[in-house]
């Protein structure tokens, strides 16, 4: 058991002068005492943390292989360049990564997160097979590669295996560039099960505590609707609070190819399947119409937006003051890696309101008018729930996941007490974390992490290769 004295700190309950913060053996907050004067007994052999400490961020949408074309799409092909000819860069690197090249990418990303306040990961991974479209014989390299980067990096992981069959609507087959992401249902199935059962044996080892599975449907273009329909029934099965993730509206082509083909708006599917709950995540949802948007919040189900690739891809507005006024849950996610920071994530919702309505101070409520407050603490726990991670608040049973800002950064100096989430958003951003602890332990220390020498070599080889080969 370890106790932490908190001169300035954001609880579920609110912002909080002077606590005494008690963590277990493994890693969860067991107790909380509101102690306004430190120096008393009450703190003795307490670690008294300097800084403003506010919960983890939940990342909960990453393809971490895409870290090796951060920066390198960013020059004209044509007057035409759009998502799809972003895709098909991507795809030329998927299928370059070997293992170990995946893990370097993880490993340097998932320290890249922890130091921009994201604690936890959902990995969407559709990278199944060798580079020539062979299974791996035994376990998959690929799965372990991302398991092993995040015991690494000491970041909370939800690994989502991506089911992913076909190149479009009407069940086409997949197209050369897209043979690493094929599975068969069955087979895809037993792997998930298999994963499950080997977690439940490990339970009890502190890298397995970190790590959770769900699966993610890759979108229903490379999805048949009764496929999913079938392995989202027997997850359900398994495990009734799995997290269940897909990729949904993110490009007007995709949802009229859906209307074509099915006579209906590929959201409207999903929620006439009746299987959305608050388990599962869309992620984008960017062309919803107002009544899927509602549909959506009323099923509880979370919608996870990623301006920075949106915006980088040049796929349109998510509506979120309409989302978030129908009481929808909404989290963030890194997504494509262009950049990896919640705090310019949440920033750019704002942004993007602020532009469309012309006011200011768009998505803050009656309840919390501090813009930066509201969006950080709704978008981690929304976004712990939508991946399954124990975290998301600094209070009693959950993970000790927290961040600490320099309160002495010149983007903080002066902030009142409940301005803090404020400053972090709008003036300091990522420079102002200076310390991240992950289920009670250190992993970012004066914003410096214990493997950081070791992998800037490593990294900059394997990205200077990538480049090369392009
Ligand atoms: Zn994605």
């Amino acid at each position: 058991m370890r106790r932490y004295y908190f001169h300035n700190v954001f609880l579920s309950n609110g912002w909080t002068t002077g606590a005494l913060v008690s963590v277990s053996a493994e890693g969860f907050v067991t107790q909380i005492d509101v102690v306004p004067e430190h120096g008393s007994m009450a703190v003795a052999g307490a670690e008294v943390i300097a800084g403003i400490v506010v919960p983890g961020m939940a990342n909960a949408h990453s393809h971490a292989f895409q870290r090796g074309m951060a920066g390198n799409t960013e020059f004209r092909l044509s007057a035409r360049d759009s998502f799809w000819t972003w895709r098909n860069a991507m795809y030329a690197l998927a299928n370059r990564i070997e293992p170990d090249d995946l893990q370097i990418l993880a490993t340097q990303l998932f320290v890249e997160m922890l130091k921009g306040g994201y604690t936890s990961v959902a990995e969407f991974h559709y990278l199944h097979r060798q580079t020539n479209g062979a299974p791996y014989a035994g376990a998959n390299v690929l799965w372990d590669a991302i398991g092993q980067a995040a015991s690494t990096a000491g970041i909370g992981l939800t690994f989502l295996p991506t089911l992913y069959q076909t190149s479009d609507f009407g069940g086409r087959r997949l197209n050369p560039e897209q043979a690493r992401f094929a599975c068969d249902t069955d087979e895809f199935l037993r792997a998930v099960e298999d994963r499950i059962g080997a977690a439940r044996r490990n339970a009890d080892r502190d890298a397995a505590r970190l790590q959770v599975t769900g699966v993610a449907f890759h979108s229903l273009r490379a999805v048949p609707l009764e496929n999913l329909q079938r392995v989202a029934l027997r997850l359900r099965e398994i495990d009734p609070g799995m997290p269940l993730h897909i990729h949904v509206a993110e490009q007007q082509l995709e949802v009229k190819a859906c209307v074509r083909e099915t006579g209906r708006r590929p959201i409207e599917l999903l929620l006439d399947t009746g299987l959305l709950d608050q388990y599962w995540c869309l992620v984008h949802a960017t062309h919803a119409t107002p009544k899927e948007l509602k549909g959506i919040a009323d099923a509880q189900a979370s919608v996870c937006v990623s301006i920075s690739t949106e915006a980088n891809l040049g796929d349109g507005f998510f509506d979120t003051a309409r989302f978030l006024k129908a009481g929808g849950r909404l989290c963030v996610g890194s997504d494509s890696q262009s950049t990896v920071s919640p705090t310019e994530e949440l920033r750019w919702l704002e942004y993007q309101s602020r532009l469309r309505k012309k006011r200011r101070a768009v998505l803050a409520t009656k309840g919390e008018p501090h813009v930066g407050t509201r969006l950080w603490r709704d978008a981690a726990q929304h976004g712990a729930r939508a991946i399954g991670q124990p975290a998301g608040a600094i209070e009693v049973g959950r993970r000790a996941d927290w961040l600490v800002l320099d309160a002495a950064h010149p983007s903080m100096v002066g902030a009142a007490p409940d301005r803090a989430l404020d400053h972090l958003l709008f003036a300091g951003g990522d420079a102002a974390i200076r310390d991240v602890m992950v289920a009670g332990r250190w992993v970012i220390k004066d914003r410096r992490h214990e493997v950081d020498g070791e992998l800037q070599p490593r990294f900059a080889a394997l990205m200077q290769r990538l480049t090369l080969a392009e």
